[in-house]
């Protein structure tokens, strides 16, 4: 199923900063002077997300159609207390998802797991915390939560964003390769995938084939590269999509609707087009704008109606052109155990 309409930009998911919002996938990126008026204020719902019920127990909140949760979450009701994949961009949106938590089960809220450190997916930690959650993560996590949220949202920073990112808990559990959770009978893996950040943790239910993938997966939603190491993210999507049982599971992506493995391996080559589009441009002696323009037109062919393609293509390419080079920036492992 496709993502339609607008999307929020810079982490496809900061709809608390009006500016950022663009009301067409189609349409070129949105400016510092984006009128908040082109934001589909009449769409919203009444909850910053749609509950999809995926089996037995497991659900996908999918971040609605006004983007006020900013990225999907995920809910995993055991035999004696839940699990909550991701908590949202905003501390609001958290508490929503714990409302719908409540009126799901009585079972106790027992951990969050945040799939990687990006606000978009760790901003209501302190709200399940205080809801009773322990939290898990990726090792690297712990350190990137406060040292690279800051560089994530660049010239989107605020002072109440920053008071946001100083203030957020840091995990009680954290995981280098694998951890095995026990919710009573029902056994949910955690297993660390290199790509997107290099502090990523994939979500499993075996016994419902319900796979969270966090931002390894954007199922037709154009991606946010900035921590992203494509040759790696690469390998990783063919690993999920080569899983057991992958032709019956139910991939939930860290943006986008729900999604089966077609989805899955039809973002794989979204990456795999774009890094062979990039080095065909060089091969042809293209640097520069004139590169950047060249692939952005062949990709546009391709992949011109996922949403918020206008806005991140151009920095998709400055990204993947970085890689080739060898002068990609992206987070520092914590220690040598903890992925890279
Ligand atoms: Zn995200």
């Amino acid at each position: 199923m496709r993502a339609k309409g607008f999307l929020v930009a810079a982490l496809a998911g900061l709809t608390a900063i009006p500016a950022l919002a663009q009301t067409d996938a189609k349409a070129h990126a949105p400016t510092a002077t984006a009128p908040r008026t082109n934001a589909p204020a009449a769409t919203a719902s009444a909850e910053p997300f749609v509950l999809h019920e995926l089996a037995p127990g497991v659900y996908a909140a999918i971040d609605g159609p006004a983007h006020q949760a900013g990225s999907n979450a995920g809910i995993i009701i055991g035999d004696d207390g839940v699990a909550v994949v991701d908590s949202f961009f905003t501390p609001k949106a958290a508490q929503a998802l714990v409302a719908a938590v409540h009126r799901l089960t009585d079972k106790p809220i027992r951990y969050v797991i945040n799939t990687h450190y990006h606000l978009d997916h760790t901003g209501g930690d302190g709200v399940l915390k205080a809801a009773g959650a322990v939290i898990i993560a990726q090792t690297n996590v712990r350190t990137w939560l406060h040292s690279e949220n800051p560089h994530l949202l660049g010239d989107h920073m605020t002072p109440a964003l920053k008071a946001e990112i100083d203030a957020l808990p840091e995990p009680d559990i954290t995981v280098d390769r694998r951890l095995t959770l026990w919710l009573g009978a029902r056994r949910v893996e955690l297993r660390y995938w290199p790509g997107h950040t290099g502090g990523d943790l994939v979500v499993s239910v075996p016994d419902a084939k319900v796979v969270f993938c966090g931002d390894l997966f954007w199922n037709h939603v154009s991606p946010n590269l900035i921590d992203g190491t494509v040759s790696q993210w690469i390998a990783t999507d063919a690993g999920l999509a080569k899983a057991p049982d992958a032709e019956a599971t139910t991939f939930v992506p860290g943006h986008g609707e729900v999604g089966r493995i077609d989805d899955l391996i039809a973002f794989k080559g979204y990456l795999s087009t774009l890094s062979a589009d990039v080095v065909a441009a060089r091969v042809q002696g293209l640097s520069g704008q004139t590169l950047s323009d060249d692939v952005a037109a062949r990709m546009k062919t391709r992949y011109g109606d996922w949403s918020a393609f206008g806005y991140f293509i151009p920095k998709e390419i400055g990204f993947m052109a970085a890689e080739l080079d060898g002068t990609k920036v992206v987070p520092q492992p914590a220690s040598p155990e903890a992925g890279k």
